[in-house]
């Protein structure tokens, strides 16, 4: 079996990754994640073959895992982009922002599988990412619930054929609501998803619908199809996770539990399937339903489509200053109508450039971040 490497180990994808692994009995070679606490030691005295790797882990965690892992635990992002690209391996990349490009770029340039999760990746440098992936022997399998159900839809299907994409959105939790009602939305009620458990910057960029924005983003360059062909349904239930509609009027659904284990089980197993650890989906115990987005009340999804068709680094400006804006809201800085008008602004004022290089990319996420900042500060 290909060795597993898993950055973001600490994280909720990387927990799970791990738990599939340690069920498949797939070796594990590698773990990074930010910091050298607690949770990543755990995680590496279980796996006593594994590299391990704190990107940033303040001197003292630093100087305990010296300690306790000797020369199997290195520091920093670049010790990081090394584990990418262990000789053979599959990478889940689990990162959380636009701080996982490097590495997904390493593990395609090693000519290893990339289970990828880490959806700015591609949002960020999908031009270079794909420019990557067509010069090696890499492979790149979505771990993203929508993006890994409409890889397995597309399973034996032809691009040409298809005539449409259709991600599915859970709505998120203020589904239903006004924009106005909106306005003093906590931290607290943004992160209550209905029925994804997931990390806290993505639970708030579902229910801002940023997610779902950055998913088309992500669907356009891993599918190779215009933004025209990318449409968005609202379906509560998150049953379908995603549909592919071909020219000849079928539509291939994809189903099953809201368990990212299934789709990260698939990114580890593909082209074969493994069994799950739960029983048959009762499909009878739910309804199905499907709603057209509200784009009045949740404009970041418009505004997603327009940094994509934009084009260069203008998705990657769009993610920044997303990440700066979240964080500013979990903080209590600013509410959660800000985070959109944040997006709005740095977008607008975003000089966009090729995507085409790491620096570039690099320097315009840079730009974009200090202009989300002084936005943020100056309310
Ligand atoms: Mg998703």
């Amino acid at each position: 079996m290909r060795p597993l490497v898993v950055l973001g180990a600490t994280g909720s994808i990387g927990r799970q990754s791990l738990e599939v692994a340690e069920r498949l009995g797939i070796p594990v070679a590698g773990v990074a994640a930010r910091h050298a606490g607690d949770d990543l030691a755990e995680i590496a005295a279980a796996h006593a073959d594994a590299r391990v790797v704190a990107t940033d882990p303040g001197e003292s965690g630093s100087a305990r895992f010296s300690e306790a892992f000797g020369t199997r635990y290195a520091v920093g992002s670049d010790a990081m982009t090394e584990l990418a690209a262990i000789d053979g391996a599959v990478v889940v990349n689990g990162v959380v922002g636009a701080a996982g490009l490097s590495a997904s770029l390493a593990a395609l340039r090693a000519g290893n599988r990339l289970g990828l999760a880490n959806k700015e990746s591609l949002v960020a440098g999908g031009p270079l990412v794909l420019e990557t992936l067509a010069a090696g022997d890499g492979e790149i399998i979505p771990i993203d619930s929508e993006h890994s159900a409409l890889f397995q839809c597309m399973v034996g299907e032809q691009v040409a054929e298809v005539s449409r994409l259709v991600l599915t959105a859970s709505g998120g939790p203020f589904r239903g609501q006004d924009r106005a009602s909106l306005t003093d939305v906590t931290p607290d009620e943004a992160l209550a998803h209905p029925t994804w458990n997931m990390g806290s910057r993505i639970t708030i960029d579902s229910a801002t619908l940023v997610n779902k924005g950055l998913e088309v983003i992500e669907a356009h360059f891993l599918f190779d199809l215009s933004y025209d062909d990318v449409d968005v349904v609202v379906h509560p239930q998150s049953i379908v996770h995603s549909l592919v509609e071909f020219t000849d009027g079928s539509l291939k659904a994809h189903l099953g539990a809201t368990d990212m284990r299934i789709p990260i089980q698939y990114a580890l197993t593909y082209p074969d399937r493994a069994d799950a650890p739960f029983g048959p989906f009762d499909l009878t115990a739910r309804d199905l339903t499907f709603e057209t987005p509200d784009r009045e009340a949740f404009p970041a999804l418009g505004l997603a489509y327009a940094a994509g068709r934009g084009g260069g680094t203008l998705p990657a400006a769009f993610n920044a200053a997303d990440e700066v804006a979240v964080a500013a809201f979990l903080a209590g800085r600013i509410g959660f109508l800000d985070i959109t008008a944040c997006l709005e602004a740095v977008l607008e004022a975003h000089e966009r450039v090729p995507a085409t290089d790491l620096d570039a990319i690099v320097e315009a996420d840079g730009r974009a971040r200090s202009a989300a900042e002084a936005w943020v500060e100056s309310r």
